[in-house]
């Protein structure tokens, strides 16, 4: 397998692009090696500009859900392509998609299309400001939001892969009102709200998928909430990751708890930029043109990603493949834990739905520290023997993997090839 037409790219890209790439998850900073440039993708593959294709799990990090180029997606789009790209007015397609979303979330009457799930958020974070009048924030230690300042602190993902504590350029008092909170710990909220009165609540993402994935054990989001509820503080959801992609709908569904607000991006514009937050009525009305909480955009709601959104979330709930999802995460996590056996690795395996990753460490991984202790070198090793057997993952031991409805039985039997020999691979390092 050769890689020289992205190596090419690359040392051109280094000029007049930050490391080639635009954003740094992309980048190969903790597997060494340069990143891949794609010519082009369909179904369950991409391709690169080498011609080397691989059955593809990071779908875009998470937004392909049905694969790339599903025909009624790539139909919807060039039909609204006809009709004009951004109007800066409102279109029928945007009161379509809100009522698909609105419908598939329990707690939310109105919602708010943005550009990118960080706009989600900062708006979602803003809102609960708004409707509390109190200014503090909880966040999850590992819990991904985002590049918006607040939250930009023990934030997982990119930054963990790179080893960036936080961000430099965030002044302290954006950062003032955020308190950090371990994942799974219920007592660490508490703590906070003994030592603050100003809390308008907490955000989090329901099961977390930036530091690879960890769920919530036990009751931990019901117990969550039901504190939220006696301080009158705001359950804020970041389902930017997981929003239609264990269930059509949310993930605070499956564990039966409802959000105050709601944030979406990812599978909700099918791989074109599209955001959103939501709530009921009552919180939703304070956000302007209805009420006074600031927010705006040029090309919110645009036709096109609007026609992305609609045709991809139409094809979802129409395929339901959530049962299918789960059935091939199983067996990958089979594959995953039986070649670890077999070559004598030591892994932890955890996944939710379409969402999956194993951890190179002996330890339960259920929080950000957990996933710390993996060892990122075998990661690496592992990662780039699967881009050489045909699987292109996340360049990172922090990123979840992506199942598609697009993945064939064939994939599945590459997926379990390229586990063998990867494991295989990190045993004689
Ligand atoms: C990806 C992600 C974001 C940020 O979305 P962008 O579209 O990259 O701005 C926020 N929250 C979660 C949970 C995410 O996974």
């Amino acid at each position: 397998m050769e890689f020289k037409k992205s190596q090419e790219l690359y040392n051109k890209g280094l000029v007049n692009l930050v490391g080639g790439v635009n954003s740094p998850v992309r980048a190969f900073a903790s597997v060494g090696g340069n990143p891949l440039f794609i010519k082009k993708a369909k179904g369950s593959k991409i391709t690169d500009v080498d011609g080397n294709s691989y059955v593809d799990l990071v779908l875009s990090y998470g937004p392909m859900i049905l694969g790339h180029r599903h025909k009624k997606v790539q139909k919807a789009i060039t039909k609204a392509l006809k009709n004009g790209y951004s109007f800066g007015a409102s279109t029928k397609n945007e009161i379509k998609l809100a009522k698909i979303v609105c419908d598939a979330f329990p707690g939310m009457d109105k919602v708010r299309f943005v550009n990118s799930g960080t706009e989600a958020v900062l708006s979602g974070i803003r809102l609960a400001r708004a409707f509390t009048g109190k200014d503090k924030i909880i966040k999850f230690s590992g819990c991904y939001h985002g590049h918006q300042d607040a939250l930009l602190v023990a934030a997982g993902s990119g930054l963990a892969t790179l080893s960036l504590p936080g961000s430099k350029g965030v002044p302290e008092g954006a950062v003032k009102n955020t308190l950090i909170a371990n994942y799974n710990d219920l007592e660490s909220v508490k703590a906070h709200f003994e030592a603050h009165d100003d809390i308008a609540g907490v955000i989090l993402e329901p099961v977390a998928g930036n530091m690879g994935v960890v769920t919530p054990q036990n009751d931990f989001l019901k117990e969550l909430k039901k504190y939220l509820e006696s301080k009158g503080a705001l359950l804020i959801v970041d389902e930017v990751m997981t929003g239609f992609r264990s269930k059509f709908g949310g993930a605070q569904e499956l564990f039966d708890v409802e959000a105050d607000i709601t944030c979406l991006g990812k599978v909700i514009g099918g791989g074109f930029p599209v955001g959103a937050y939501g709530a009921r009525n009552e919180i939703m009305e304070m956000v302007a043109p209805l009420g006074g909480m600031y927010q705006a955009g040029t090309l919110s709601g645009n036709p096109i990603a609007m026609a992305g959104g609609i045709a991809t979330l139409t094809e979802l709930k129409k395929q339901n493949p959530y049962e299918k999802f789960n059935e091939i995460a199983q067996i990958i996590e089979v594959f995953l834990l039986e070649s670890a056996k077999k070559y004598d690795v030591e892994i932890t395996v955890n996944r939710f739905g379409s969402m999956i990753n194993p951890f190179f460490t002996n330890k339960t991984v259920t929080n950000f520290e957990d996933a710390q202790t993996s060892d990122t070198k075998k990661f690496a090793t592992f990662f780039w023997a699967m881009m050489h057997n045909g699987v292109f993952l996340p360049p990172s031991q922090f990123e979840a993997w992506f199942l598609s409805s697009a993945l064939s039985e064939k994939d599945i039997q590459k997926i379990a090839k390229a586990i063998d020999k990867s494991m295989e691979a990190v045993s004689k390092m």
